[in-house]
Formats: structure tokens, sequence, C-alpha cells
């Protein structure tokens, strides 16, 4: 009876810790990174709602290293993951690289000798990995399309 009882325990001990103990140690470093994330979005976003009360549709990131790049934005109404916005985090515009919006919305390299104007875009990227973010108009609109949203 006794040795029943402590080789039930002891089997009982080791299969239920063996696989915790391996399949914890594993999520474990995935939730952090989730929660760490989760709690930065949630910061920021609590920022923004504080400074602009109902301002922003989402918080965007760099979709290559997920720095967080705009704040305040606003969700196109007509085109899915397009956002516009009035400021923008860790960009950088690139003065040289012009785009225009040819046939069906979609961004084209402008052709030499475009004319400056608010037709024209510069090319806005992530100032920590170079990615590319969207452009920036005449007017210091810019529009945000290849970005991770956030809320
Ligand atoms: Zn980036």
């Amino acid at each position: 009876m006794d040795s029943e009882w402590s080789t039930a325990s002891s089997d009982g001990v080791a299969s239920e810790s063996a696989p915790e103990s391996a399949s914890a140690s594993e999520s474990a470093s995935e939730s952090a990174e989730e929660l760490h994330d989760g709690q930065a979005d949630k910061r920021d976003a609590a920022w923004v709602a504080k400074r602009f009360p109902g301002a922003t549709d989402a918080v965007l990131s760099c979709p290559m290293c997920f720095t967080q790049i705009c704040f305040v934005c606003q969700h196109h109404v007509r085109f899915p993951g397009q956002y516009r916005a009035r400021e923008v985090a860790h960009c950088r515009t690139l003065e040289d690289k012009l785009y225009v919006f040819g046939k069906r919305g979609r961004l084209e390299p402008a052709p030499d000798g475009a004319p400056q104007g608010s037709e024209v875009f510069r090319l806005v990227v992530c100032a920590e990995c170079g990615a590319r973010v969207g452009v920036v108009d005449a007017d210091g609109a810019y529009h945000l399309f290849e970005v991770v949203a956030g809320s």
C-alpha cells in the first residue's frame, strides 16, 4: 500500500511538473514579450487619449522593427490599412525620393521632372531600420500604409 501510494504520487509529480516547466519556460519568454508590447501600447494609448482625447484611431508601428511611429492618426475611409497623420515619430523623410499616386491609387516613383506640388509625395522611412512606412505630401500630411496598427 505504502509503495503504491508513493509510486503514484511521485509519478503524478513527475508527469505534471516536467512538461509544465518545459512549456512554461518556452511560453514565458513569448508571453513576456507580448506582455511588454501590450503594456507599452497601453501606456502610449493612455498618453494619447489623455492628451488628444478621441483623436486617434490607432497607434502605428514599423512593420520591420515595431518601433512606434505614430500616436495620432486617422484611419483612411476608403483604404483599409492606410492612415493619415499630422505628426510621426522615429521617422525620416527622404527629400529626394519622390512619388506620385498613379492610377488605382498605387504609389509610383515620380517620373523625372514631375511638377512639384501637392501631387508629389516624399518617401517616409522608419528612422530605426529604414523600412518604408509611407509618404508625406507637400502640406506635411503623412500617409502611412506600410505599418502595423495597434490600439
Ligand atoms: Zn523600423
